[in-house]
């Protein structure tokens, strides 16, 4: 299944098929290159790549079922009906759903063999009273919340919490696991004073004989830089696509970028001096310029807000956005040289020796690379390389 993929005959970005030339492209071998370092750098920790919104961007199924076969032990989501999706499609590796949950949806959870966040007694409680219908086990993972204060209960409360749980009959607690707020930080302070509050918790279950095979809470930034966090399994997301977390985060893993988003130019025209280019007529031209369009715009995720910083790349070269960023197309400054319909234009990622980062495009945006990678419209296909079998 990851055989190499000829870009030119793909039937959906193949420039002789009349469909639409905007497209994402994957490589999968630098995904197993940034799997493979992680492992390596994690030792004996389980490892969880995070699929969450759309795989960041680079297709929930496809990616779910590569990690599959690369042996992942475990895969997170954000919602239920990714879980759902990856079940229909052949994932049989455990699947955990990361955020919240309502009561009401505890059957589907069951119904499909999805690890479900527990994150208070309440929900401890639902999930008991439904799998008790059912016949059946829920397996679930307790959230701790040691200082995000998004979901979870409070460190200081764990006790009680892991107590209930194991009181229930119909539940298997197979993990418990928290969250760090700043662990892609240079000042780790605040990412210890959070494990810390998490080991204290830890401690409790040791000293208490609960046995919890999965403790869990290390994300990117953890990974990267507080390999003591590192317990029962790691939780990649960003880095696994070969991204890091932020620009203060010590690079202590190599991961390479696995996401290109491409294009083709559409059309030519030279914009006569003193002409406007877009929308409320931003862009004026000094002189005569050439310029090429590009069929992608803020409705595939372009965002509008990069008008006057983006650039892309043509043969290997840069050149400027220029007008107000539209839904569906952009127009681009090629100067002096030469361009052509069909010629392929790179937005995101590398062409020849030059290259587009996510960092650079989440500058211009004014945003993270995580906003760039994840709002990348699933109008956009997704096109899947590897030389690796
Ligand atoms: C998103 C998420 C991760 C992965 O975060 P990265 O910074 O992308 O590594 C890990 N754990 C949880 C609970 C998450 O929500």
């Amino acid at each position: 299944m990851t055989n190499k993929i000829n870009i030119e005959n793909h039937p959906l970005i193949s420039a002789n098929e009349g469909v639409r030339p905007t497209y994402v492209e994957v490589n999968l071998d630098n995904i197993k290159y940034n799997f493979e370092q992680i492992k390596r750098h994690v030792g004996s920790a389980k490892i969880m790549p995070v699929l969450k919104a759309n795989a960041y961007g680079h297709g929930l199924v496809r990616l779910a079922l590569f990690f599959q076969e690369l042996k992942a032990d475990y895969l997170g989501v954000a919602v239920l009906e990714e879980g759902i999706l990856l079940r229909e499609k052949g994932v049989e590796i455990p699947v955990i759903v990361l955020g919240g949950i309502l009561g009401n949806q505890v059957p589907k959870f069951l119904k499909y063999g999805l690890t479900i966040t527990a994150s208070s007694i309440e929900k401890l409680e639902q999930i008991q009273s439904a799998a008790e219908k059912l016949k059946v086990k829920a397996k679930v993972h307790l959230k701790v919340d040691t200082g995000m204060e998004r979901i979870g209960v409070h460190y200081y409360n764990a006790e009680n919490f892991i107590r209930t749980a194991f009181k229930m009959k119909n539940i298997e607690v197979e993990g418990i696991f928290s969250h760090f707020a700043n662990s892609t930080a240079s000042d780790l302070t605040d990412a210890k004073r959070q494990f810390a509050r998490f080991e204290k918790v830890l401690e409790f279950i040791e000293k208490e004989k609960f046995e919890i095979p999965l403790k869990h809470i290390s994300n990117s930034g953890a990974i990267l830089q507080l390999p003591q966090a590192n317990l029962d399994m790691v939780r990649p997301g960003i880095i696994l696509y070969g991204v890091y977390p932020s620009g203060e985060t010590r690079k202590t893993i190599s991961v390479k970028p696995a996401l290109t988003w491409k294009s083709r130019v559409v059309y030519f025209k030279v914009i006569t001096k003193e002409h406007s280019v877009g929308y409320g007529s931003t862009w004026t031209a000094k002189e005569n310029t050439r310029a090429v369009t590009v069929p992608v715009g803020y409705g595939d995720g372009y965002f509008r807000s990069m008008s006057h910083k983006a650039q892309v790349l043509i043969n290997g070269k840069r050149y400027p956005v220029i007008g107000t960023i539209s839904m569906d197309q952009i127009v681009v400054n090629i100067g002096n040289d030469s361009a052509y319909n069909n010629d392929e234009v790179v937005l995101l990622g590398k062409q020849k020796n030059a290259e587009i980062t996510a960092e650079e495009m989440a500058r211009w945006a004014g945003t993270i690379p995580y906003e760039i990678l994840t709002n990348i419209n699933t109008r956009v296909p997704r096109v899947y390389i590897s030389e690796w079998k």
